[in-house]
């Protein structure tokens, strides 16, 4: 062999490692974001300095995102999607905007029932949608089940927001799933009835509203209340201290519980990439630190919930698969309208 040859060989193969390593640095993440920048952005940044990998991150409201991959198609940018509830995860499923994936970590890390049976979503984070009751005027004592809502001594004193919602969406699409049609549409026809006010405002307002008095009970995401009790705003510190959360179905098939969850888009060019980040997602600390930060419960077995989370107590969480909330949206939805919650 010539030396000639053989230093064009070397060349061939540095050429060809500048060119590996130059793709390898270029590898970039985008991330279509409904969760709010601040409660992200460190753990991406994290992710970017031990992976190389660059990730850019664009947030909107969960609807529009979905909205927006749906015109993009194929030419969407997004990577990744990370949005809230099992309810919209199905929607974007069916939209045909997401696409399956396998990853031993996801499926080691996130148990079955938070997460797409067929691989299209996991869930991220965990959160529960129990009842709250106004400390001065309920005894825990008084309460038991979702189903005892309906009795008629809390007529005019439950306050929850519009039937337009997600949460109250997902929240009767559960019930479908472990009742059925009839029963279903007779307990929410009778939640109704119980109503303090027209439905209005966010989780947050019904909190509020509990600890003012319009009303003495509401259903609300556990976050919205954790979020009120560390509050900038002492008026929201305050409202929040007049409350409690009471677990409802602990005797038999546990409180109401939904995610937030990311998947991987039908457009993503970097796919690799895409699953690399989602597996950093589900490691320990990150579960840690991104479940304290948006105090919801981690989805990870073990790991342990923020202060706050902590001091609510344990609780038994619905074990149902939560893709049926996906499956009985559209129903959830007529039956709401049937039961005239506006
Ligand atoms: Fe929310």
């Amino acid at each position: 062999m010539n030396t000639n040859f053989i230093s064009k060989l070397y060349s061939a193969i540095a050429l060809g490692m500048l060119l590996i390593a130059s793709v390898v640095s270029a590898t970039e993440v985008n991330i279509y974001s409904a969760r709010k920048e601040d409660l992200i952005k460190p753990i991406l940044q994290e992710f970017e300095k031990k992976s190389g990998i660059e990730v850019n991150l664009i947030t909107g409201k969960a609807d529009a995102l979905l909205q927006r991959l749906i015109s993009e198609g194929k030419n969407s940018p997004a990577d990744i999607l990370i949005t809230t509830d099992a309810g919209r995860l199905y929607r974007a499923k069916n939209a045909n905007v997401l696409q399956s994936i396998t990853s031993d970590v996801l499926v080691d890390s996130i148990p079955e029932q938070y997460r797409d049976p067929e691989g299209y979503w996991y869930g991220l984070t965990l959160r529960a949608r129990p009842i709250v009751y106004a400390l001065d005027r309920v005894k825990p004592e008084q309460l038991s089940t979702y189903e005892a809502l309906t009795d008629s001594k809390w007529k005019q004193k439950i306050c929850i927001r519009s039937s337009d919602n997600i949460y109250n969406q997902s929240l009767i699409a559960s019930f479908l799933a472990h009742w059925g049609e009839e029963k279903t549409l007779a307990w929410t026809s009778s939640l109704v009835k119980n109503f303090a006010r027209p439905p209005q405002g966010g989780d947050r307002d019904q909190i509020k509203a509990v600890a003012s008095g319009q009303c003495d009970i509401a259903l609300v995401n556990n976050y919205y209340l954790g979020n009120m009790l560390t509050s900038k705003d002492e008026s929201e510190v305050e409202a929040a201290k007049k409350v409690k959360i009471y677990w409802p179905n602990q005797e038999d098939r546990g409180a109401h519980v939904n995610i937030s969850g990311a998947a991987i888009t039908t457009s993503s060019k970097n796919q690799a990439a895409a699953i690399q980040l989602l597996e950093y997602l589900v490691s320990d600390t990150t579960q840690q630190w991104y479940a304290e930060k948006n105090l919801e419960y981690p989805i990870k077995p073990g790991i342990q919930p923020s202060e706050i989370l902590q001091s609510w107590g344990e609780f038994k969480a619905d074990s149902l698969s939560l893709h049926q909330l996906g499956e009985y949206n559209a129903k959830a939805v007529i039956i709401m309208d049937q039961a005239q919650w506006k």
